[in-house]
């Protein structure tokens, strides 16, 4: 036993790990020097109606290019930006960039709608709900048109101060989506906690939804969020069986590169422009 202790004692100190921590702790210099420098970038995905197929809003990512020209992917920088805290400054700049757009929008799109996602550590901050109402205020948007997609991981360690967090955000009128929903770890009793709009399915329950016996899950999460009176949302999809099914099963709106691929904030507007 001594010895194996001592060994994982070693294993601590390897050096590989010890490349691993630089890199990380490069990668998030770089992410606040950049942040800073205003090198971050907002880009759009459009939602549409399946219904009417039009597009009814957009899901608002983060893109970082960094000075070499190359994307970083946002499935490798935020959870950085969530380990350093960057994540609080950035997802203030995030729900600002929002609010000027959905203002922007106003005017010819009244109807469109408009997501950010929210991290952890932001619930955590407890000027986080004042922060995102003022901006929402002074922004003098619809407050509906503001969603907050929170993914169910967020309730991991302290539920009750997000459920609080939320019952306050939606008293102002902001929409609530429950992101990548069946992925995480929470318990489904939460679920009747959440002040909740949507529900959005996940792109691992859509990618095999066309398959013979594959689509199950699906259609249970689409059962159970419509017996909870929620807009249902899916994600993913990119091929025309996926749409034609998720028809079938009763789905409202959809979202994935069948339709459109993220893109930058003028495009996102000529193709609203075209699908409206
Ligand atoms: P998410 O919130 O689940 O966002 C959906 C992701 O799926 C996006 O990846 C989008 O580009 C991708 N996607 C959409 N349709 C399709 C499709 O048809 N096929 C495939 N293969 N992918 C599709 P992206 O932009 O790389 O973002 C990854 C994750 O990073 C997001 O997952 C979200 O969790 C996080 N993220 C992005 N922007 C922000 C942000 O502003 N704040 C926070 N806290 N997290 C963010
Ligand atoms: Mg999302
Ligand atoms: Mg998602
Ligand atoms: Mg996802």
């Amino acid at each position: 036993l001594a010895k194996k202790n001592r060994l994982e004692h070693f294993a601590f100190y390897n050096p590989e790990m010890e490349d691993q921590m630089q890199w990380r702790l490069n990668m998030i210099r770089q992410l606040r020097n950049d942040f800073a420098a205003n090198c971050l970038e907002l880009w759009y995905q459009p939602q549409l109606s399946l219904d009417t197929g039009k597009v009814i809003g957009a899901e608002a990512l983060l893109r970082w290019r960094t000075s070499d020209g190359n994307y970083v992917s946002p499935a490798v920088f935020i959870p950085l930006a969530e380990y350093s805290g960057l994540i609080i400054e950035i997802g203030d700049w995030v729900v600002a960039q929002a609010c000027q757009q959905l203002k922007r929008l106003e005017q010819d799109f009244a109807d469109i709608s408009i997501s950010v996602n929210v991290s952890i550590p932001q619930f955590r901050r407890d000027d986080f709900v004042d922060t995102v109402i003022d901006t929402m205020k002074s922004h003098q948007i619809r407050p509906s048109k503001l969603e907050l997609e929170i993914t169910e991981n967020i309730l991991m360690d302290d539920p009750q101060l997000v459920v609080d967090a939320l019952i306050k955000l939606k008293a102002e009128g902001i929409s609530i989506a429950l992101d990548d929903f069946g992925t995480g770890y929470s318990s489904l009793s939460y679920l009747q906690k959440l002040p909740l709009d949507r529900l959005k399915v996940d792109r691992a329950f859509v990618t095999d939804i066309h398959k013979e016996g594959q689509s199950v899950l699906a259609e249970t999460i689409i059962n159970l969020g419509k017996k909870m009176n929620l807009k249902i949302i899916a994600e993913g999809i990119e091929e025309i069986e996926q749409q034609e099914r998720l028809i079938e099963l009763g789905c409202d709106e959809v979202q994935g590169f069948y339709y459109a691929k993220p893109m930058p904030e003028a495009d996102f507007v000529a193709f609203l422009k075209q699908n409206h």
